[in-house]
């Protein structure tokens, strides 16, 4: 072992207790994420702070020394953004949990990093109020995971992003720095807004400790409907009618092409059957639980006499909103097809059918064994591509990637809707973000981490 890294080991060792410094063994054994090919972590090393004051230590330390450190929260993430070569320390954030306070009156939450994004949830319910952020890793992602990929989620179409819900905010600097804009405030125009440094920044600016939460009155109906669509340019006019009809009630609009929802369906009973080329799952949260399905139904019977759709459901019970959610959230059932290549895109709605045949042409002439499966949260124009190229097809990925990304920078469109950069769309940063853009980012980085130990290598070089 190195002197540098005795000295480092000993030194984190002395931190946070010998316990909570894990090396060898103990590191390699751990999954390092359910995307790609199946994987162990790497590190040297994983230390697991108690605290935000054991957080700056281990910075400080890590600082002094030159030594590189990638920050983990629940390891959803889809970029590869917190992978971690042998050379790094992985900080994990699965003692830095729980909720520290809710407040009511003033509708918000502060908690801890490491805590589920499902525990948030839950205790904003416990309270009559909702956190309104909802992804399918809802059960294992972080919060502070959350807040550095800036997730969107199934919920966006009304609530926005988390940016939107993020009143405020403590992160770890690189030399251990501990800045605190824990602001409960909806309003702070004091200054500049350091709290967006670390949101969507994928843990290369800090690392964040603690969250403060804005919550939504909890919304006393759900429904949830199921509906099968014959062509595309009725997905786009059913999406208006349904939105316009809805008034402020709509919460979710989520479309699966047929071969996602035949795929992830098959096994279990379909709440439609498989003949229509479109599923769009609506998501509408009001205030009158007698009468919203009522109303929710009547607005698709309208649709169906236009012509808009082919068939619905409407869910009766919560077991039959759970039925229906689970098929698209089982994102994770594609990897069946390892190995399979997952994108997320946004461009605008009314580019999505020509894009997606383009995609389909290209893909089909490459790997005519091949399957493309398209899903997403079309109410934000926001798809995701799962590409089979077939067995044996692991090395495919870049010329994948090229038929995917090439035509978004002329449609206005961008290469990562939600899941971020990491190290996996980093060659391709600048086809849709401006030299100037990138420069700025590059500034920014070299301010905060002058000697580039957080997350090295991920977003850009
Ligand atoms: C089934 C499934 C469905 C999903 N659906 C969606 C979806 O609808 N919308 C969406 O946006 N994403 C979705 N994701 C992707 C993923 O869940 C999100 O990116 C999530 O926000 C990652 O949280 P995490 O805690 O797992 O982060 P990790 O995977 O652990 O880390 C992600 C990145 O954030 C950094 N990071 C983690 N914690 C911190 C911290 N405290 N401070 C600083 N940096 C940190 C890491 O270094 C890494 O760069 C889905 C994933 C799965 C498996």
């Amino acid at each position: 072992m190195s002197d540098r890294r005795t000295e480092l080991l000993s030194r984190c060792r002395a931190a946070l207790g010998a316990d909570a410094v894990l090396t060898g063994k103990r590191v390699h054994e751990r999954s390092a994420g359910i995307w790609g090919p199946p994987r162990t972590i790497a590190a040297g090393a994983l230390v697991r702070p108690a605290d935000t004051e054991q957080v700056a230590q281990v910075l400080a330390i890590c600082n002094e020394l030159g030594q590189r450190v990638v920050v983990h929260g629940g390891l959803t993430g889809v970029v590869d953004g917190a992978w971690a070569e042998p050379a790094d320390v992985v900080l994990s954030l699965e003692r830095l949990t729980g909720v520290e306070t809710v407040d009511p009156i003033g509708a918000t939450l502060q908690v801890r990093a490491g805590t589920t994004l499902a525990a948030v949830q839950d205790a904003a319910a416990e309270h009559g109020l909702m956190f309104p952020l909802d992804i399918g890793a809802r059960g294992t992602a972080t919060i502070g995971g959350n807040v550095a990929t800036n997730a969107g989620g199934n919920r966006v179409i009304r609530y926005g992003m988390i940016r939107s819900m993020v009143l405020g905010l403590e992160a770890v600097l690189a030399d251990g720095t501990v800045l605190s804009s824990l602001s409960r405030m909806v309003k702070n125009n004091a200054g500049y807004d350091l709290k967006q440094l670390f949101i969507g920044t994928e843990g290369t600016l800090g690392i964040v400790t603690r969250v403060v939460l804005r919550l939504v009155p909890r919304p006393t109906s759900r429904t949830t409907a199921l509906v099968g669509v014959g062509d595309f340019d009725r997905v786009g006019r059913l999406l208006g009618h349904v939105s316009a009809a809805c008034g402020g009630m709509l919460s979710a609009c989520e479309v699966m092409w047929h071969d996602y929802y035949t795929f992830v369906s098959a096994g279990r009973p379909r709440p439609l059957p498989a003949e229509h080329s479109y599923y769009v799952l609506f998501e509408a949260l009001g205030d009158e639980p007698q009468r919203d399905p009522e109303r929710f139904a009547s607005i698709l019977a309208d649709a169906q006499a236009t012509g808009l759709l082919e068939d619905a459901v409407v869910a009766k019970s919560g077991a039959e909103e759970e039925a229906i959610w689970a098929i698209r959230d089982d994102v994770v059932r594609l990897l069946e097809l390892r190995p399979m290549f997952l994108f997320d895109v946004s461009l605008p709605i009314d580019a999505v059918e020509a894009y997606v045949a383009r995609i389909r042409a290209a893909l089909t002439e490459a790997w005519p064994d091949g399957r493309l499966f398209v899903f997403g949260h079309l109410g934000d124009g926001n798809i995701h591509l799962a590409v089979s190229a077939g067995p044996g097809s692991g090395d495919a990925r870049t010329a994948v990637e090229h038929i995917v990304y090439g035509p978004l920078g002329a449609i206005g469109g961008s290469i990562s809707a939600e899941h971020g950069i990491g190290l996996e769309k980093k060659p391709y940063l600048d086809w849709c973000r401006s030299d100037e853009e990138i420069a700025v980012m590059r500034a920014i980085k070299k301010a905060l981490d002058p000697h580039g130990i957080l997350n090295p290598g991920k977003v850009f070089d």
